[in-house]
């Protein structure tokens, strides 16, 4: 074995995939299968929330975006270009890293929900999870990976096991590095029968721990959510369930009354800045690839391809 890599959300997936297909041999070591990780959960849609430091996120959501229109265009990756609105009561600024989108432009005042008096409307790669992660572990096992459910009780016992071992742990990289300036941000989202809703749209009014959006899948739509820090309870709450329904509702009049098909709780591992960084471990080195917060999915295959270049010297 070259690599051993830690977790297989996003993160751990996209970087053994990288690492794999340059002709190294890769394992995972996972606590739990994909579909139970924090992955599953995300909306998921292309963008750069609640992550940093912003000149290194930059260049990975360039690779990302990159990666996963090229993606869009593949049947069977679960990803497609969707287009969508992020709207306000006030005032809104796109945020620095929407510069990276080729046709970012303010919404027509016909655009905007009733109450809503700024947006903007974009295209960008979105993400059906489930169906997304399966792609990638299938994509890791014909490049030749192999994917063990076995936890790992301390980063220091792999010293000797490979001579590159990366740490992709999300949230509990907090326990297991230890690392206390990683921080879970709750996410809880509802998954319902699509009523007919194509674009994406994201309510940008700051309400903490709340945030209003709907992703539509096909014939499911992902409504969200909640930014709960600190709060690690990954059990679905009904009445916070209801709440979002509700609020997705009171901004598209077609939810009210929605068919709920399930329920997804995710943590975030959110941290000031991304760690992504390597150490020595034993005679070896172990990289950490964690702390990606709001944006895993967008970020994945930028910090995979960064890890990749310097491990192939
Ligand atoms: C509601 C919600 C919406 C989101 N929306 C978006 C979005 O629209 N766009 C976007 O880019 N991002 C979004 N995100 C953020 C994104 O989901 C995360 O940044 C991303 O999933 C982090 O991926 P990860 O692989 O680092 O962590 P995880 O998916 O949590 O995977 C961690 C892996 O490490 C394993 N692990 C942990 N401890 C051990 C151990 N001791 N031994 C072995 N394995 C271990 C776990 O089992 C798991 O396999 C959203 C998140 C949530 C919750």
């Amino acid at each position: 074995m070259d690599v051993l890599v830690i977790g297989a959300g996003a993160v751990g997936l996209s970087t053994a995939i990288s690492l794999a297909e340059a002709g190294l041999s890769v394992t995972i070591r996972t606590a739990a299968l994909p579909a139970q990780t924090t992955s599953v959960a995300a909306g998921a849609v292309w963008g750069a929330v609640k992550v940093g430091p912003p000149d290194r996120v930059l260049g990975w959501g360039r690779t990302g975006l990159e990666v996963l229109s090229k993606l869009a265009a593949e049947p069977g990756t679960g990803v497609r270009m969707a287009a969508g609105r992020e709207v306000s009561r006030g005032p809104l600024e796109p945020y620095y890293w929407t510069r990276l989108l080729t046709d970012l432009r303010d919404c027509e005042e016909s655009e905007l929900p009733d109450g809503f008096t700024n947006g903007w409307h974009y295209t960008a790669p979105l993400a059906t999870m489930p169906v997304y992660l399966d792609y990638l572990r299938t994509r890791f096992e014909r490049a030749g990976g192999t994917l063990e459910v076995s936890p790992v009780a301390s980063l220091a016992s792999l010293a000797g096991q490979a001579p590159v071992v990366v740490n992709c742990s999300g949230a509990a990289a907090r326990d297991l590095v230890p690392d206390p300036a990683v921080v879970p941000v709750r996410g809880q989202v509802v998954i319902a029968a699509n009523p007919g809703i194509e674009e994406f749209l994201v309510n940008r009014d700051p309400e903490p721990p709340w945030i209003v959006y709907m992703f539509p899948h096909g014939d499911t739509i992902l409504l969200g959510g909640t930014n709960d820090e600190g709060n690690s309870d990954t059990d679905p709450k009904p009445e916070i369930a209801m709440r979002i329904v509700a609020s997705c509702a009171a901004i598209e009049p077609r939810l009210r009354g929605v068919e709920i098909l399930g329920h997804r709780v995710g943590l975030r591992p959110w941290r000031p800045e991304v760690r992504l960084e390597s150490e020595p471990l034993g005679d070896g080195v172990l990289w950490h690839n964690y702390g990606h917060g709001g944006a895993g999915i967008s970020m994945a295959w930028g910090c995979a391809a960064e890890i990749t270049r310097v491990v192939l010297g």
